[in-house]
């Protein structure tokens, strides 16, 4: 069906579009921090908004609240989890150190409500040449950092604004607005709202027993705002996309917060004997903490981040994620995940018809241990690498192994860590060419789309009641085919918004 697509401009017309680009990322705040640190530059967008598969990407919508349920399911089956995540932990240092912060923590873990900003990936399956048999199919799903929901949402403003600038390339296919913006910082919002209720509930409960002055007075404190605690990276040139959430929450549900990095918790937050967590020197109690930094080994560089991870995961404050839930996005849940049986029995609330779809979005995953399963996947890694990926515990872009690298790479490690990792059926995308906008210089070429879709979560650990599950918008990220991965902020791929195409004949 292919139309023309990326457009042609008119000559001439070039040089104003990219002024457009650039001048309308600048004044909307669709940029990052450069590399020093000192100044704002656009982020890399595409020029046209990518024709992407209308059922395809509807679906993806409509799935979400599944995906986040069944996430919620693995995340509070802990004995469960942890079985599975024990062999990769023998070998992983960090996935090792995360069960070890867990179960420090847990004593002390006061909080009734755990939070999730999570995001599932896709990219549609289709044929070589063009959009055809297009379903999309799940890449991994993000229970931590989940991060370009803001500027995601600002793509779509720009190309929406470009399509009246240029009426060249218009009438294609429909821009759908995106409200990721909005909606993860009302996920927030919500669990601010829920963390003073369970401290009412908490303190009155407690209240009886007591009638300090001290404490009636730490009572009314609690109404006085409390705070949202962005941990992030000190080095972070992704700044505008969690600044814009933060004035979000300011505009639209007065809510305040701050930043600081693991490393600066000792200095600016202080741990009461309740375990309640106040932001020094400001004395305002911290409702949630939205990790931004915490799901690389590199953002622990000492034990005083790891520290400080224990310090705010044994408190009252909401955790946005605990350490439970970023575990249980592990590419190792997500390949258990992908067996029928485990699925439905981890996740009984879902429909069979619920389970079918969700098994729709799934490519084959095999895991690399010992069991007849893992003897295929070695089997294939070894012998037949070219149609898969094999990946490692991490997060963040930059680790997995592709194709005919991956024997090599297994040789080149201990047989026992092999179990570490996953092997996963490599997605093909549809091949499209677009145009790309990076540091000012266009860059064209045949380009491969992921679709992120944003969900919010909360969910009260004494009754394993979920309280929140939401679709929050979505992400397109673009880029050159011809690098592997797709990450926007290690500078291999770009934003992007959508023009949905379709229905199609074989469109299903
Ligand atoms: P990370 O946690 O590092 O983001 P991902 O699983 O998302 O790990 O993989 C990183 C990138 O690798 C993806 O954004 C995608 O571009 C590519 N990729 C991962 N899995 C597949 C797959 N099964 N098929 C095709 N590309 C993949
Ligand atoms: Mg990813």
């Amino acid at each position: 069906m292919l139309m023309h697509f990326p457009p042609q401009l008119p000559d001439r017309m070039e040089r104003f579009y990219v002024q457009y680009i650039e001048d309308w990322a600048l004044c909307n705040g669709l940029c990052m921090r450069d590399i020093d640190n000192s100044h704002a530059v656009h982020a890399p967008v595409t020029m046209f908004p990518t024709p992407f598969s209308k059922s395809g990407f509807e679906e993806a919508l409509r799935i979400q609240c599944a995906f986040n349920e069944l996430y919620f399911h693995a995340a509070t089956h802990e004995e469960w989890l942890l079985g599975h995540l024990e062999e990769a932990a023998k070998h992983d240092d960090f996935t090792a150190k995360l069960i070890q912060i867990h179960k420090a923590a847990k004593a002390g873990q006061t909080q009734r409500l755990t939070g999730g900003l999570w995001r599932s990936d896709y990219i549609v399956n289709g044929s070589r040449t063009s959009l055809e048999g297009r379903q999309v199919k799940q890449v991994e799903f993000n229970t931590v950092s989940v991060s370009f929901g803001a500027l995601a949402s600002k793509v779509a403003d720009m190309h929406e604004f470009l399509s009246h600038a240029s009426r060249s390339w218009t009438g294609h296919g429909e821009v759908p607005q995106n409200t990721a913006l909005k909606d993860l910082a009302r996920g927030l919002a919500n669990m601010h709202a829920g963390y003073k209720v369970a401290e009412i509930q908490h303190r009155q409960a407690t209240h009886k027993t007591s009638t300090s002055a001290v404490e009636d007075e730490d009572d009314a404190s609690i109404m006085d705002d409390p705070v949202v605690l962005f941990i992030v990276q000190p080095d972070e040139t992704n700044v505008m996309d969690q600044r814009l959430i933060e004035f979000e929450l300011v505009k639209e549900h007065d809510i305040v917060s701050y930043r600081i990095s693991l490393a600066e918790v000792p200095d600016f937050v202080v741990r009461t004997n309740d375990n309640r967590l106040l932001h020094n020197p400001s004395g305002r109690e911290i409702a949630v903490v939205y990790y931004r930094a915490g799901y690389a080994p590199s953002d622990y560089p000492t034990d005083v981040e790891w520290n400080a991870r224990e310090m705010l995961e044994s408190s009252h404050a909401v955790n946005c994620p605990s350490a439970l839930t970023q575990l249980a996005g592990a590419k190792k849940i997500q390949q258990v995940l992908t067996d029928r049986s485990v699925l439905t029995k981890i996740a009984p609330s879902l429909s069979s018809d619920t389970v079918d779809r969700l098994m729709k979005t799934f490519v084959k995953i095999y895991p690399m241990d010992d069991s007849p399963e893992g003897e295929q996947g070695r089997y294939y890694a070894l012998r037949e690498p070219d149609h898969f990926v094999l990946k490692p515990q991490r997060e963040g872009g930059g680790n997995n192994i592709y194709g005919e690298d991956i024997p090599e790479f297994l040789q080149s490690i201990p047989t026992e860590s092999w179990a570490a990792y996953i092997l996963m059926e490599l997605i093909e995308p549809p091949k499209i060419t677009n145009r790309i906008l990076r540091a000012g210089k266009l860059q064209s070429g045949r380009v491969v789309n992921e679709l992120g879709v944003f969900g919010t979560v909360m969910w009260d650990r004494n009754h394993n009641e979920l309280l929140m599950n939401e679709q929050a918008g979505w992400l397109l990220r673009t880029k050159l085919q011809d690098s592997h991965e797709g990450g926007v902020a290690a500078g291999f791929g770009c934003l992007d918004s959508i023009q949905l195409m379709g229905p199609l004949k074989d469109d299903n």
